[in-house]
């Protein structure tokens, strides 16, 4: 099989020749359909998060299972799958016990120690797949079991209630479909957009607002809740201005550098900044479903497996507008 290995950090990905591998116990092969690449394969590639080379990225591979393995119940050959970040956890520590397995410090993880999507084929633990419902195309899938999935778990985490207002800081990849999953939950929303060549799109993701900064947002009557999207300190620093008393700012967009801050800023209006990752699996068979309703479309630009290299130098270099997807 095909599979875009990346030899070592920060090295150039290589279209090798490996082979298929064989389901273990509980496991299934997957023949990979679609595979979205994230920004963060550019900070795995560039070696900011941990994991070994050389390896195969992409945790976002949806696909068909063609094989499984020893003690595998819940799946079967033909089922439509995908994977998220998680695939197994140790089932022993605090937070295994407690039933929030996403805080297990020994996570096996899509793309780190499993081998990611970005090849014809991946193997994955059958208990971490999830059904892709029928109504929903491979192109579309894969971008949720990450970005669909991060984005609309933020939404959920931050609690809102009706009548609140939802902006959306940084409309990339996470951020359309943050600012579509709001809208279609029925919670008037503001893009927090730098560049208006993105308003036309923005409308069509139901924005009824678009803002340029936190001073925008403010005087247009701020945010209950802003979902940060973006990889830019300053913009989510700025944005805070536009912060409604008892706001939420979820964190899901991750800047590397350090920051300074002063906590000052968030006592006056008792602002509550939240951190926000895959935060459980019914929030991933939600964010599915809302696009199987026909709710929330993925805005795509589709690259063919041998073209993946020009995709992520377009993902590296900002140069996608929402969301690159290698189709098989
Ligand atoms: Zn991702
Ligand atoms: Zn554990």
């Amino acid at each position: 099989m095909k599979a875009a290995i990346v030899p070592g950090k920060n090295q150039k990905w290589e279209i090798k020749e490996l082979p298929v591998p064989k389901p273990g116990p509980n496991q299934v092969l997957m023949k990979i359909h679609a595979s979205g690449i994230c920004y963060t394969d550019v900070h795995q590639t560039e070696g900011m998060l941990p994991g070994p080379f050389p390896r195969v990225l992409g945790h976002e591979p949806v696909g068909e299972i063609v094989e499984i393995g020893v003690g595998v119940n819940s799946r079967k050959t033909g089922d439509r799958v995908g994977v998220p970040w998680v695939q197994i956890t140790c089932g022993r520590c605090e937070w295994c016990l407690r039933g929030k397995p996403m805080f297990c410090p020994n996570q096996q993880s899509t793309g780190v120690q499993f081998s990611g999507g970005h090849a014809e084929y991946m193997l994955a633990q059958a208990d971490a797949t999830m059904l892709i419902p029928d109504q929903v195309s491979y192109e579309q899938a894969a971008p949720i079991f990450c970005a669909g999935y991060t984005v609309w778990s933020g939404l959920r985490w931050a609690d809102p209630k009706p009548h609140e207002r939802i902006a959306v800081l940084g409309i990339g990849g996470l951020g359309h479909l943050a600012l579509q999953y709001a809208h279609a939950a029925g919670f008037e929303t503001i893009a927090l957009s730098h560049s208006p060549d993105k308003d036309d799109p923005i409308r069509s993701f139901g924005a009824d607002e678009i803002v340029r900064d936190g001073e925008g947002l403010l005087k247009a009557g701020g945010a209950d809740i802003i979902l940060s999207t973006t990889n830019s300190n300053e913009a989510m620093l700025e944005s805070l201005k536009g912060m409604r008393p008892d706001g939420r700012f979820v964190v899901m967009g991750l800047d590397t550098r350090p920051i300074q801050f002063s906590f000052a800023d968030l006592i006056p209006k008792r602002i509550k900044i939240i951190g926000s990752q895959q935060n459980g699996r019914e929030y991933l068979f939600e964010a599915l479903d809302i696009v199987a309703k026909g709710k929330v479309k993925v805005v795509t630009e589709i690259f063919s497996f041998e073209d993946i290299h020009h995709a992520y130098e377009k993902v590296k270099n900002g140069k996608i507008r929402f969301r690159a997807v290698v189709a098989m």
